[in-house]
Formats: structure tokens, sequence, C-alpha cells
């Protein structure tokens, strides 16, 4: 990558086992803005060059397993964090600050397991449990439905409905653990390194080229 940021520890993600799929780069989330693209940010995942020495491991066993992992969030500079609570200001719902967030400080990923096409695997949500409709609900601060099906985000959630999802989540728990990450209970999808962000800072953004002015 190049020199895009004041801190140079930041590398973009680039391996064939990786799909690059940033959810906040499109509209289809649970803001319904393509908030990366809004500010500037564009497509790419970056992450701190420490998340991407546990990701050579993870890498490894996706290989194993013939397997992929679909990234749908990485390094989220805090001006888009910002902006994600302007459109959604449902407390609990996002880290109240950028300083709260992993992803400002570029040790948590975002992610779920796809075949080798590139077909997500089956899971008890999608990734950011984002349904069109509970997004335009939330949209007008109806969060009753959302939380109802929120519940299915939890790390540690079951039903033996979901037996092949609980499966594959419980893989995807495994390789990322033995990479050196550790899970968060209320979203199955995000992973972070230990003490993160007590141990490294938020990640300013501000010497993208592709920066709009005025954001
Ligand atoms: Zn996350």
């Amino acid at each position: 990558m190049g020199n895009f940021f004041k801190d140079n520890n930041l590398v973009e993600i680039k391996d064939e086992r990786f799909i690059v799929d940033l959810m906040y780069a499109r509209p289809e989330n649970v803001t319904m803005h393509p908030v990366y693209e809004e500010v500037g940010f564009g497509k790419k995942a970056y992450v701190h060059r420490d998340v991407a020495k546990c990701l050579v491991g993870v890498s490894k066993k996706l290989k194993d397993l013939k397997l992929k992992m679909r990234i749908c969030d990485a390094y989220r500079p805090p001006v888009a964090h910002r902006r994600i609570l302007d459109l959604l200001p449902i407390e609990g719902l996002f880290a109240p600050t950028a300083e709260r967030s992993a992803h400002c400080h570029a040790v948590a990923i975002d992610c779920c397991l796809t075949d080798e096409r590139g077909n997500n695997l089956c899971f008890p949500t999608k990734v950011d449990a984002y349904d069109k409709n509970l997004a335009r609900k939330l949209a007008f601060g109806q969060t009753d439905d959302f939380y109802k099906h929120f519940a299915k985000a939890a790390a540690d959630f079951y039903d033996e409905k979901y037996q092949r999802e609980i499966y594959n989540r419980e893989l995807l728990k495994s390789i990322m653990f033995n990479a050196g990450f550790e899970g968060i209970r209320s979203e199955w999808w995000h992973f972070q390194l230990p003490e993160g962000i007590s141990k490294y800072p938020v990640f300013e953004w501000s010497e993208h080229p592709n920066k709009k002015k005025g954001v």
C-alpha cells in the first residue's frame, strides 16, 4: 500500500483466500448508506500489521479446509464511524465513539466463511444481521423487531433448528481463536485482537488520495 496514513502500521488485506467486500462501502447495510464511499474512503480493507500477521495463519487454515473468508469490515476511519452514528443514533447499536470501536483502532474484522467460489456458508444471521425492512424500521427509531432478530447474532446463540448455521459459526470461531483473535458475545462475525483498544491507537485517516474535500 501507499503512504496514505500518518502511521504506516496499516496494511491492505490482499490474499487469495480473502474476499474483500466491505459492507459500509455499499448501501446494503444497516445504515442503508454507502458510508465509506460517502466519506471518500473507498472499498479497500486495511488492518494493523499485527492483525495481518494473524490473518496469515487464518489464510493457511482456510486453504486446508478449501474455504475462503469474506471480509465485511476491517479498519473504519473515525469520520465514517461518526457518520454511521449520525445515520443511526440508536444507543447500543454501535460503539458510542470512534475511540470505543476496535475497528477505528484497526484491530477488528467482521467476517464470515465462504466456499471456494465465494458463496457464503450459512450462519444464524447475515453479517451485520442486515435486513432491509429491519433497517428501515431502525431508521424510524423502531428497534423491537431488530433486537428480537439480533438475539440470533449472539456468539453463543443456540437453537436446534439452526444446527448447520451454528456448526459453521463454531468453525469460524475456532479458526479465528486459533489465529490469536478474540470474539465478542453480541456479534458472531466480529473478531479483534485481545486488548486491542487499549494497546493500539485510533488511526486517523487524513492523507488518503481519494479523500473528498470538506469531509
Ligand atoms: Zn465489528
